[in-house]
């Protein structure tokens, strides 16, 4: 047998059960978090293929910083009248997930402290447990974390990095709010710690006014920011972007040299033609109505079908909407044993996504990758089936 390194951990998240019905047709799942097929512009993203194609040097290395023209568009695309960025101030990566990586390999020493919201992104654990930190978890709140148990673990341990998703957060697509945003800088800077802002489903705003992001409100250089194309335009080019300060941004340029030389000349070229030829913002816009609906129907279902023991956030935006069950539930095995056998349906138990308390009554559920009609179906069969199991 092969030996793994002590720090890989056997990987028992609950989502393994779910591949056994994958192949069933009746299987509803809202655990992926997939934008929806229909709305990727293929047909634009094919010509801009094409035409970055008629180039050689499309084809050819072009540096590990990433393509210059499309760094500067990107900084356009993040500037605002607060904040002006430059293509300098930006690495171009493999996706958010990337950033989350070289930020955690820059960073972490064994046992170094990470602050994470508590529930948290599964990808960023899975990023950061590579090099073995001490968790720490900070309960969300309505309007994002909980900023005294912030302070208090701030004055009582060290830690190294605190990681933030302010916008939609994945998994309970709750925002940090502005008077928070501010405050969070201020305790980066006096307990001299980074922010790591991972805002990927930014743009994905369905109703109420964009809040500034905490690269743009930084002005002591305590921030690292990531953002990305996945859910504006398609996860499958793998393109991101990190934005901070040349101190932190040099070191994670060699380290991204070292990780993968550099992102695909043809895909960062490909999305460079694309922004040259159409608007990117006409088509978030089309996305944010499409997924505004889908949203609204499920929040809809919910209200009707849930028993009155189980809650669920209501976000503004984003791809997911969470529920807490009575404490005593472990989603998990629920859905092993009843969900997925007897209402067909898939969702992401909230176990795996506190990795230090592993609350088990939470679950999340993902809308944008359905139609209506099958939404509205899928939380009929979870409804029913939560009702009789909360009535014993
Ligand atoms: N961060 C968060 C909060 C995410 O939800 C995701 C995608 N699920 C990522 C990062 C990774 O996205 P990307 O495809 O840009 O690597």
């Amino acid at each position: 047998m092969v030996k793994f390194a002590n720090r890989i951990q056997p990987c028992d998240n609950g989502l393994n059960d779910i591949f056994t019905y994958a192949n069933d047709p009746a299987l509803i799942s809202f655990a992926a978090g997939y934008p929806n097929n229909h709305l990727f512009p293929q047909a634009e993203l094919k010509s801009a293929f094409a035409s970055s194609l008629t180039d050689s040097t499309s084809l050819q290395y072009s540096g590990a910083a990433g393509l210059k023209s499309l760094r500067a568009k990107i900084a356009q695309h993040i500037s605002s009248p607060r904040r002006t960025f430059t293509a300098a101030e930006i690495l171009l990566t493999q996706g958010a997930q990337q950033g989350l990586d070289l930020t955690a390999k820059l960073l972490l020493d064994p046992g170094d402290g990470v602050v994470v919201e508590a529930p948290t992104y599964l990808g960023a654990l899975s990023a950061f447990d590579a090099y073995q930190p001490t968790y720490y978890e900070v309960p969300l709140q309505d309007d994002g974390m909980d900023l005294n148990v912030l302070q208090k673990t701030l004055m009582t341990h060290h830690v190294k990095f605190i990681y933030t998703i302010p916008d939609f957060q994945n998994p309970t697509g709750s925002t940090l709010s502005l008077p928070k945003r501010q405050a969070l800088l201020r305790l980066a800077q006096r307990y001299d710690v980074i922010i790591l802002e991972d805002s990927p489903y930014r743009d994905l705003r369905f109703s109420g006014e964009s809040l500034p992001s905490l690269a743009s409100l930084d002005t002591t250089d305590h921030v690292i920011s990531l953002g990305s194309f996945s859910k504006i335009l398609s996860p499958g080019l793998r393109l991101g972007w990190l934005v901070t300060t040349p101190e932190l941004l040099v070191p994670l340029t060699e380290l991204k040299l070292g990780n993968d030389v550099q992102s695909s000349t043809l895909v960062m070229s490909a999305i460079d033609q694309y922004l040259d030829q159409h608007d990117l913002s006409d088509h978030i816009a089309k996305m944010n109505q499409a997924y505004a609906a889908k949203m609204a129907t499920m929040l809809n279902a919910l209200d009707h079908y849930l028993p009155a023991a189980v809650n669920f956030t209501r976000p503004r935006g984003g791809f997911f909407i969470y529920l807490t069950l009575p404490a005593d539930i472990d989603t998990g095995e629920l859905l092993k044993q009843v969900i997925l056998p007897q209402a067909k349906v898939a969702y992401v138990p909230s176990a795996s996504l506190f990795p230090v308390s592993h609350q088990a009554n939470g679950l999340r559920l993902n809308f944008t990758n359905l139609d209506t009609a099958t939404i509205e179906l899928g939380v009929k069969r979870l409804g029913q089936i939560l009702t009789r199991v909360l009535a014993q």
